[in-house]
Parts: C-alpha cells; structure tokens; sequence
C-alpha cells in the first residue's frame, strides 16, 4: 500500500483538521470528528449528514450556507457510532427550527442515524431524517435492505439546503429531500480498486484488461466483472440501466458525472461528451451538468453518473445561492444575516463513557470475574481473528469487519481494570456502550444490542446460569431483529447466534452443564457460519451483491462463533481450575 498518510490510526482526524484549516471562513469543529458552519445561522432548520470517511470532499465538503449545518464522519467507509451522530445534532439543534438528518441507506448509518434521531427526539428536539437509495446497480426489493444511498445525496443536501435556508420548515425540507430522491438515479463503474488504509490491501481486485461495473462508493461489487470496454460504452451502459430505471422522457435534468478519486478530469470530461450527446438523442434536456470528485472512494479509479429529474422547484433550488467547500452557486452569503458563533462540542470520537479509576475490591459478583474473563477472551480471539475477519469482508463487504471488531473489543479491555467493582450485568452494559460507540458500522450497534439486552437479563443475576446465558442470548436477538429487521436465512450474524441458542436450549432440556453446553453452542455457532457460504444475502452490504453474495462465509456470523468459542473456552478453564 503507498500513499500519502502517516499512519492509518490518524488519517481520519488529520482528514478533518486539514479541511478545517484550509477553510476556516467557511467550516470550524465542533469535535474531533464533526464539522459545523463557521457562522451557524439560528431560526431555520439544520442538515445533518455524515457516514464513514473516505468519501472526500463528502460530507464536509458540504457544510456551509445553503447546504449542510453539520456533517459527522466516522473511521474510513465506517458509519459514525451513535454517540457521534447524536454529538453532531447536539451540536446544531440549539436555535434551530427542527434538525433533518440526511443518511445513505447502509445498514450501519441507517441504525446509528436513527437510535441518534430517537435520543435527540425525547431530548424534544424536532428531528427527522430522509434515507437516500440512489444506486441503480443494486436490485430493489421489499425482501433487502435496497439501494445504497451514492452519488445523488449531494442533490439531497443541495436542495433541502436551499429550502432550509429559506426558512422552511422541517416538514417542508423532508418533502424536498424526498423529492429529490424520488427523481435520483445513479450508478457507478471501477477499473481499478480502493484500499481503506487500516485493511492495507484493496477491497476487491481487478485485472488490468477488467472493470466492476455497478460498483458501490466502498468498493462493493456491482452487477457485472466483466472485460474492459471504451469509455464511451461504458457510459451507455450505465446511462441505459437509469434510463431504464425511471421514465426521464422530456424531462430536464441535471447531471452529475462523480469522479471515484482516482479519475482524472481529462476522463471525467470523454464520460461528460458521451453522456451529453446520449441524453440529446433521447430527447432529454441537460440543464445543469456537475463534473468532478463529489463523492469519491478514496483513490478508486471509477466514475458514476446521476441523473436528477428537475422539475421547476427543484431547478430553483439546485441555482439557489450555496457557499460550501465543495458546492458553490451564486454569491456568498451577505455578511448581514443573523449569525451565531460555530458551538464547541469537545467531545471527541475517541470519548467513551469516561470512567474514574477504581479501587474498590474486586466484585462479590462471582460471575462478575468470569464475565472479565470472557470479554478478555473475546478481545484476543478479535485480535487473533482480525484479519480473517477482514478478509471475509473484503468479497461480499466493505474490507473492516475484523478491524471494526478488534478496535472495539481492544477498548472494551482497556476498560476493564476501571470497572474492578462493578457487577456482571454493569460490566456487560459497559461494554456495549464501548462497543456501540467504538466499532460503530453495523456490526457495533447490532453487537452493542445483544449485550445490552444480555445485561438487563443478568440484572440482579447471584450467579449467571446456563439459563441466564441463554435467556439473554434470546433477548439479544430480538433486539438485533427489532432494529436491523433481519431474520435467520438473511446470511448475517443472526445465522451463527440462532444456532448457538438453539444448541443451549437443547443442552438445558438434556441437563448438559456449563462448559459442554457452551462448547457445543460454540460449534452450534460455528456451524450456523459455514452454513451461511450457500446463502444469498438479503440484509447488510452483502445483500446488494444478490446471487454474487453466494459462496462466501459472512463475516459477522464468524465474529460471533469465535466470541462463542473464546466465551466456551473461559467457562472450561475457570472449571478447570476450580477443580484442580
Ligand atoms: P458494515 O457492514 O457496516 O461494514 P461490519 O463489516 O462490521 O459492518 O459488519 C458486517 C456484519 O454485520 C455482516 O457480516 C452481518 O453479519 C452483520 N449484519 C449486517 N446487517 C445485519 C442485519 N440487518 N441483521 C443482522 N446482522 C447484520
Ligand atoms: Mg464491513
């Protein structure tokens, strides 16, 4: 891997911080890891967006007048933690009319986006959000998670900028961003691929004679590998799948051909021609063209085209006056309107729940020490598995599982000496808030549930039983079904975690006790992952492969038969010990 950072671990700060100082009269930081208007305007409602990083200038680039009030990043292509999202909108909603979240529909920025939303709404905050779903590559159904939001969301914050800077109000700019979604149409090729740089290998790998078309923003495969072709049939061919996709005859639109990173402007413009000339021979009247790297994947050598139907509103608001780092249109805004100064939100992405150090002797929870254990266990068997992890993300994902994971499990070790008093069930409620706030992605609220709920069934727990175990295992996934809206047979996680309860339960009716039962849980779980590799995906970022997702292990239904087998492994050395 060559390129031009210092270490993987500050990239996406120092990202951030460049930003910030090369255009301090336009966008300050409120944190670490979110960036606010220099000048904040109150009375009018604020745009929120944000998702991983990697997407430059998306989505700081758009922070500015007439376009987003806040934007929030998390680690490279990795959805911001809760915690995150929520510090954003805190840091905006005072003196605002109303807060409109703006999310790309990825599983991750879908469930951190919304639980944020919920927080900041019984904060009675007036909040609500749009989730954009541009990518035609992706097949739309009512049994997946849809389209991924792409390219077309810099039409959303354009517009739904322009009508919040007119002051309209929260139910007035969610019809507009709905509009634009309604008529925004994208889709994207690759011919070289990215490399997220705490992965240090590309995300997928192409021959020199080959292209991805339909390629996603985070690398993920498309609806074709297939030979190199010119440029020019490239773009027919991706003119004719949105084309195909919404009726545009007669229209006018505005068309935006993105640069993934690593395309050069002399290609941009040869994509441009032939889309022009496509679009005059159908009729279909061009009225604004947007060309350049608006919504990238780090260095990939790629392109998308998008296409906005434009009706007399939304032209109007796509030449409204907008003054971002990245979008500008008209004349900056006149110095006179009501100002308030950029807030200091000084939470930083690293804040975890701060936790004094404690001396208090250890828990007289006995469970409390073997929960240690286990989180212990569980922390090395991510770092040990970490790259595995990461390798099974690569084919049907986005290249970060195993490092999502590890990062979080290290810091819930980290943790651990701080919490020497406490109990099993604040140890485990501990830990999810860690995980929650540090993996982030989908996996850290979907793995940040299933503790939590494992921690209200240990409550007030003397001793946690095999049944306890398995009581909060059950709880646990419901409360992943419940916000992820997966099922078993999805190829997710759920497939290794349904098995494993199963295989507890069975134990219980036969009277197998602790370690026997979790090992063979753990092999349960095991099992329900190898199972997974004939599976068609249908929810996460492997469902928009469809078939293509067939043949490959998920990765989450991994990661937790080895949190299984690292939790069976504590369990048979405590007793070991115990008996000697
Ligand atoms: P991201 O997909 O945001 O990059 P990770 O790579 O860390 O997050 O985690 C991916 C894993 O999350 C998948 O392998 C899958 O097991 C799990 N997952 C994704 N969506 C769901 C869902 N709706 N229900 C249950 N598990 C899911
Ligand atoms: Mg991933």
């Amino acid at each position: 891997m060559k390129k031009f950072i210092n270490s993987p671990q500050d990239v996406e700060r120092q990202v951030v911080d460049g930003y910030v100082k090369a255009y301090p009269t336009i966008i300050a930081k409120a944190a670490d890891d979110i960036v606010v208007r220099a000048q904040r305007k109150a009375g009018k409602v604020a745009l929120v967006s944000g998702g991983g990083m990697g997407h430059e200038p998306a989505h700081l680039g758009y922070v500015g007048y007439g376009m987003l009030d806040a934007a929030v990043g998390g680690a490279i292509y990795t959805s911001p933690a809760v915690d995150r999202v929520e510090a954003a909108i805190e840091a905006v909603a005072p003196g605002s009319t109303g807060v409109l979240l703006v999310i790309k529909n990825y599983t991750g920025d879908v469930v951190n986006f919304k639980m944020a939303a919920e927080t900041a709404r019984d904060a009675g905050v007036d909040i609500d959000y749009v989730v954009v779903d541009d990518d035609v590559a992706v097949k739309d159904s009512s049994f997946t998670v849809g389209r991924r939001g792409v390219a077309g969301t810099c039409f959303v914050h354009k517009c739904a900028g322009a009508a919040a800077e007119a002051g309209e109000s929260l139910a007035e700019v969610k019809r507009v961003a709905e509009k634009v979604i309604a008529n925004v149409r994208t889709m994207g090729v690759a011919i070289e691929p990215c490399t997220v740089p705490a992965a240090g290998k590309p995300g997928f790998t192409l021959a020199d004679d080959e292209m991805e078309m339909g390629v996603g923003i985070h690398g993920e495969p498309g609806v074709r590998h297939a030979a190199m072709e010119p440029a020019d049939a490239m773009v027919d061919e991706i003119l004719a799948a949105i084309l195909g996709d919404l009726d545009y005859a007669g229209s006018r639109v505005a068309l935006m051909v993105n640069g993934a990173g690593g395309t050069p402007p002399y290609e941009l413009a040869i994509v441009a021609n032939r889309a022009h000339d496509v679009l005059a021979e159908r009729g279909i009247a061009v009225a604004r063209t947007y060309m350049g790297p608006l919504m990238t994947s780090l260095e990939m050598r790629g392109f998308s085209i998008t296409l906005l139907r434009l009706d007399e509103e939304l032209e109007g608001l796509l030449g409204a006056p907008a003054h971002a780092v990245a979008w500008t249109e008209g004349d900056a805004p006149a110095a006179a309107e009501p100002q308030v100064a950029a807030p200091a939100v000084n939470a930083s992405a690293a804040a975890v729940e701060p936790l004094a150090p404690t001396d208090a002797a250890p828990s007289a929870d006995p469970s409390a020490a073997l929960v240690a254990r286990a989180l212990h266990a569980i922390a090395d068997a991510m770092d040990a598995h970490k790259d595995e992890l990461t390798e099974l993300d690569m084919p049907i994902g986005d290249s970060d599982h195993g490092i999502n994971m590890a990062r979080g499990f290290d810091a819930v070790r980290e943790q651990l000496p701080a919490l020497a008093g406490a109990d099993a069930s604040t140890l485990v409620n501990k830990a999810a808030m860690t995980i929650i706030s540090k993996v982030g992605g989908s996996s850290g609220p979907l793995y940040g549930t299933l503790m939590r709920k494992m921690a209200r069934e240990f409550k007030g727990c003397q001793k946690i039983s095999l049944a306890e175990f398995a009581r909060g295992l059950k709880s646990g996934i419901a409360g992943i079904e419940e916000l992820a809206g997966g099922a078993p047979g999805d190829k997710t996680m759920l497939d290794a975690m349904v098995p494993a309860l199963r295989s507890l339960e069975d134990s219980l009716d036969r009277g197998i006790s602790g370690a026997e039962a979790l090992e063979a849980a753990a092999r349960a779980a095991a099992d329900g992952a190898e199972a997974t590799i004939p599976l068609v995906a249908r929810k996460g970022r492997a469902s928009y492969l469809g078939k293509r997702s067939v043949g490959h292990k998920d990765p989450g239904a991994t990661s937790f038969a080895y949190i299984m087998a690292a939790i069976a492994r504590c369990e048979r050395e405590v007793r070991t010990c115990a008996t000697e």
